[in-house]
């Protein structure tokens, strides 16, 4: 989406083409809608629920045949980008041999101290196949260092980890979606709030977008925030900071947020919790 986005901007008409019925199927599926909704918005064609026939080129054309809903199409294009997800390479690395053990994608197995089955041995980052992003690979690296070098026995904590994509407008997350809350149990209460109750966005003209806040309702513990809007990975900032350190809805509500921020959609979004924000008369007061 990031690079489909990126040549739609440079002037290419672009179309994506996924295997999933929806975008972004992992995340809420408010999340979706309102990135289907900018992506349509500007002009981005979006193919979804399609199954890969077979790929051909004549002359300069490239042909994608796909099944969509039973009905076969066409996509012709002049160039192709294929993105296919990362795989672990260790194929070559011989780890048997070192007593490493590797997981069904080939990927390093790691216990919660970062070390491998060789105790001499550690891994960090994505070979291990945890979330493929360079903080998590630092992070892990750091913790290798300590423990490896330093005799430090420090243990992992991937518990929150906040995941950003650099689209425009941004989509951002940090916690758990309301499906994983409910599958683990938990008695969740939501809120979503729509960018054109947020004052930030207003301003900007730019109001495709939505804040989701997924609570425990017994404890009013944040336990996930989803956000599509400009610059959502500044403003995912805190929300790490509350889902970390188990604040609460009413944590939030007794927080002051800027006026004229996107972060005061965060705060917005938890008012909406008991009252409709759209009929403040200023503010996230
Ligand atoms: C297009 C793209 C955009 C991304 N954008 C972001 C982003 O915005 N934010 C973010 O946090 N993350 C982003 N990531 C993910 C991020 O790049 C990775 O999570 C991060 O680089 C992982 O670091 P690493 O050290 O584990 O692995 P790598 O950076 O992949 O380093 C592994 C190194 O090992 C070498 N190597 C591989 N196999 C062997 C072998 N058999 N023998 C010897 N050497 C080998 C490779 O050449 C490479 O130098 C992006 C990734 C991609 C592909």
């Amino acid at each position: 989406m990031e690079l489909g986005q990126l040549f739609h901007n440079l002037g290419s008409e672009v179309t994506l083409i996924q295997r999933s019925e929806r975008l972004l199927k992992e995340y809420n599926p408010e999340i979706s809608e309102a990135v289907e909704k900018v992506l349509t918005e500007q002009s981005i064609n979006l193919v979804t629920g399609a199954t890969y026939d077979r790929v051909e080129q004549v002359g300069d054309v490239k042909k994608v045949y796909i099944t969509v809903n039973g009905k076969k199409k066409v996509v012709e294009s002049e160039q192709l980008l294929i993105a296919t997800g990362r795989k672990p390479n260790t194929d070559t690395l011989n780890l048997s041999a070192a007593g490493v053990e590797v997981g069904k994608r080939n990927e390093i197995l790691i216990n919660d101290y970062a070390r491998t089955s060789n105790e001499k041995i550690y891994a960090a980052g994505d070979v291990t196949l945890g979330s493929q992003f360079v903080y998590i690979a630092a992070y892990e690296g750091g913790v290798v260092a300590d423990n490896a070098i330093g005799g430090l026995n420090k243990k992992l904590d991937l518990s929150v980890v906040p995941a950003v994509t650099f689209t425009n407008p941004s989509i951002a997350t940090v916690g758990i979606t309301e499906k994983k809350a409910i599958e683990q149990g938990n008695e969740v209460k939501t809120s979503v709030l729509s960018l054109d109750s947020v004052p930030r966005a207003l301003v900007n003209r730019e109001t495709t977008g939505v804040l989701k806040i997924v609570a425990d309702a017994k404890t009013l513990k944040v336990l996930g925030v989803h956000i599509v809007s400009e610059n959502a990975g500044e403003v995912i900032y805190a929300a790490t900071l509350v889902v970390k350190f188990g604040l609460t809805v009413e944590d939030l509500k007794d927080s002051l947020a800027p006026y004229l921020t996107m972060a005061e959609g965060l705060r917005l979004t938890v008012l909406t919790f008991d009252k409709d924000v759209s009929k403040l008369s200023c503010c996230s007061g």
